[in-house]
């Protein structure tokens, strides 16, 4: 019987399998996907919230503040990109300038540090702004992260740690037991004393296995727009409109890796993996981001896309203890700034888990520190020359948009909880994240995926069961 069970291998589950493993206990994280992290912490704005949106008094306002303080030494621990890069939110009308009093107000209440710039400040840290905002709120702590490289790192830390991995693990039923649950997955069952449901979009799903009613999932798309590297500092800053009802508005972010995101859209949605983007979504984008930064160059868009927020009838994040079924906690609902306090929902976790299950010791092995990723393009010329001295693996340059060599694709595959698919080596180490957004590097990455992995290149998927990118030789 495993000790826990963490349902899903999002930022949240990957997070609290992290922060559980400095314990001894036997635990397993499963996953209905071939990968960590393929659901919303793969398609987001990837902000470290500085945390002066969320109303004074909530969960997501007081996990928000403590998950971005959290961020520097995580990142630092797990060797994940993360800058922090401050945001400035724009005042652009009469309206926008008394939403900017009521924010700076509750940036006070969360204590957060923010500071009204004015227009001359604004433009000489943006010149792309729009040259009608009038004034600003500035918010030195935010920051931007990789989304979906902290979950993997999280996760690869967990199972250096003993965490066991299972992917490929629908959870398609739970029942409670005299001591613990039993949990019958697509690839067989297993027992446990806590569950830790971090299902997401399906969260409510898997809580009205065990009759738990308290909620229901709302999800919410978000659509946006990728601009290549060549475009350059458009921004320096996440660059925020004023809020209103339905969320923080279309964004200008520039990300860890020198893109630039323009997003998101806010409309409900029936389907909870609906990941598709629509030319109205996407005009919405564009006309909305025009209104804050000019010059912007659209003929640079290498990709768009969707993400799916797990917003709940609740309206706060849902972190408890499930009523009449104790041992199953949910925490759901998990929607913006859920990737900001992923690290302090995952020290909540770690405090219910410990009221359960009273005798937990610490696990004296416990790591914090990941196994340092080599990024080769960051690496000085001598160090290049060693490397590939030493591994000439690191001389074969795979995909030339993002200068990514074989060796960071071989290691990406034989980590912990490795790739396994042509989108998981993409998530890890980018080939395929540039401006040909595969064209050139795609065959090459299957035919070291097959070889690695010792399977026919025919068998190797892009992402989803089915998703093959080859059917077959045409030359024997
Ligand atoms: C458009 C958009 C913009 C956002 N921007 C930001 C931002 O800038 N900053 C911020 O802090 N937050 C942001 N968020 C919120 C943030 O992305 C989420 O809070 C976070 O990613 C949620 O992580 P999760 O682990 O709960 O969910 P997920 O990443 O969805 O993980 C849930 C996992 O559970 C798995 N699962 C589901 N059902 C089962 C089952 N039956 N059996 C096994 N596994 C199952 C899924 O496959 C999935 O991998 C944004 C969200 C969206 C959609």
């Amino acid at each position: 019987m495993y000790d826990i069970v963490i349902i899903g291998a999002g930022i949240i589950g990957t997070s609290i399998a992290r922060e559980l493993s400095r314990y001894e206990a036997k635990i397993l994280v499963l996953e209905k996907d071939n990968d960590i992290a393929n659901a919303t912490t793969m398609a987001n704005s990837a902000v470290v919230h500085a945390g002066y949106d969320p109303v004074p008094g909530t969960k997501k306002a007081k996990l928000n503040v403590k998950g971005n303080q959290m961020y520097p030494q995580i990142c630092k621990e797990l060797d994940v990109p993360f800058r922090k890069v401050g945001s400035i939110t724009l005042a652009l009308t009469d309206e926008d300038v008394k939403t900017l009093d009521e924010l700076e107000e509750q940036a006070h209440a969360n204590n957060v540090p923010v500071r009204r710039i004015g227009r001359e400040e604004i433009l000489a840290r943006e010149p792309n702004v729009s040259k009608e905002v009038r004034e600003g709120l500035f918010a030195p702590t935010a920051g931007i992260v990789g989304p979906w490289e902290l979950a993997i790192a999280y996760m690869e830390n967990a199972v250096q740690n003993g965490v066991e991995l299972a992917l490929n693990s629908k959870v398609e039923n739970i029942e409670k037991k005299d001591t613990g649950f039993k949990i019958t997955t697509s690839q067989g069952s297993c027992e446990a004393k806590v569950i830790i449901n971090c299902s997401g979009t399906h969260a409510d799903e898997l809580n009205s296995m065990i009759g738990g009613g308290a909620y229901i999932i709302k999800p919410r798309a978000g659509q946006y727009f990728v601009l290549d590297k060549r475009v350059g500092n458009l921004v320096n800053s996440v660059i925020f409109p004023c809020p209103s009802r339905e969320g923080k508005g279309v964004l200008v972010v520039p990300t860890v890796h020198g893109n630039t995101l323009l997003g998101p859209t806010s409309t409900q949605i029936r389907d909870r993996e609906g990941d598709e983007t629509t030319k109205e979504g996407l005009d919405f984008v564009r006309k909305q981001v025009d209104r804050i930064v000019g010059n912007i160059p659209f003929d640079q868009v290498i990709r768009s896309f969707a993400g799916v927020r797990a917003s709940s009838d609740r309206e706060d994040f849902i972190i408890e203890e499930a009523k009449d079924c104790p041992g199953f906690i949910n925490i759901a609902g998990i929607d913006s700034p859920g990737l900001t306090a992923a690290p302090a929902i995952a020290l909540e976790a770690e405090q219910m888990v410990k009221g359960i299950l009273k005798n937990l010791l610490p696990n004296k092995s416990f790591n914090p520190n990941r196994k340092r990723v080599i990024r080769f393009e960051e690496l000085s010329v001598e160090e290049k020359e060693n490397l590939i001295r030493e591994n000439p693996q690191y001389g074969n340059i795979i995909c030339r948009c993002e200068k990514i060599t074989e060796g960071e694709i071989v290691d990406a595959i034989h980590r912990p909880g490795g790739a396994t698919t042509v989108k998981g080596i993409k998530k890890r180490v980018r080939p395929g994240m540039g401006r040909c957004q595969g064209g050139f590097c795609e065959p090459k990455v299957v035919e070291i995926l097959a070889r690695e992995t010792g399977k026919r290149m025919d068998d190797i998927l892009y992402n989803d069961p089915g998703s093959n990118i080859l059917i077959g030789r045409t030359k024997e």
